[in-house]
């Protein structure tokens, strides 16, 4: 065990055929996580890391956590299936409003992709795939009065706890967009808060800005195995001075 372990939380969307950095097809995703096995890397939970900061528990040096957000039917489709074979454990962020509907946040242009609804959402919870909130409307939080912040945080928690029976402790902002309201609020709700912030998660890192990797930038598998050997540095180094240049750009 060491004193700075490394997590490498991957972000996820759609795992469906299709085109957008938003979707990954799920020949590419089952590649990805058979990587992950074959490179022996634990995954772990977000509860691991809170206890791990919290309460002194050892992480492995190098561990990976699994997040999925927007709740796609495809998530019951296509991941799960490849998350069971493999007996990885992952978190799914759902806009508590559009649970069984359609997202309508997408960009013009775009095909709508279905949600999962809440008996598909119970039966995977039973399965043990852990829910967290992605807030109620899928709004830029950023740009909303703290009464709707309140809203946004507070309801989506109280409906998917109530819906599910069990604690929902963490968050994950829609497009991860956050400023100091968001993480000043979330903070005071949720154990976690996830961003989009291209980087691995480290000892010092704020438990409610955790960085994550988008795995749109890993589509190609040998980069992937590359990073996972700990030989990707420079190529992640790159792809976050790029993500500066573009990270307002609504696509998530
Ligand atoms: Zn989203």
């Amino acid at each position: 065990m060491s004193n700075t372990p490394i997590v490498d939380i991957l972000m996820y969307h759609s795992i469906s055929q299709g085109s957008g950095p938003t979707t990954i097809p799920p020949n590419v995703f089952a590649e990805q996580m058979d990587a992950i096995a074959e490179a022996g890397l634990p995954v772990i939970t977000l509860d691991d890391l809170v206890e791990a900061r919290n309460m002194g528990k050892p992480l492995p040096d190098r561990s990976i956590i699994l997040t999925f957000d927007d709740a796609f039917l495809d998530f019951a489709e296509e991941a799960y299936p490849v998350l069971q074979g493999h007996g990885f454990p992952a978190i799914v962020y759902l806009p508590s409003d559009y649970v069984g509907r359609e997202e309508l946040w997408i960009g013009s242009g775009a095909k709508p992709r279905k949600l999962m609804d809440w008996p598909k959402i119970k039966e995977l919870a039973a399965e043990g795939i852990q829910f967290g909130s992605h807030a109620v409307t899928h709004s830029d939080l950023t740009m909303v009065t703290d009464d709707t912040l309140g809203i946004e945080l507070n309801v989506s928690k109280a409906e998917i706890e109530d819906e599910l029976g069990r604690p929902v402790d963490h968050f994950a902002p829609p497009y991860g967009l956050l400023n100091s309201h968001v993480t000043n609020l979330a903070s005071s709700i949720y154990k976690t808060c996830v961003g989009t912030r291209l980087a691995q998660a480290g000892p010092v890192d704020n438990l409610h800005e955790l960085p994550r990797i988008e795995m749109h930038y890993f589509r190609d598998i040998t980069r992937w195995k590359a990073h996972l050997a700990g030989r990707g540095g420079a190529y992640l180094a790159r792809r976050k001075a790029l993500r500066w240049v573009r990270e307002r750009l609504p696509w998530m």
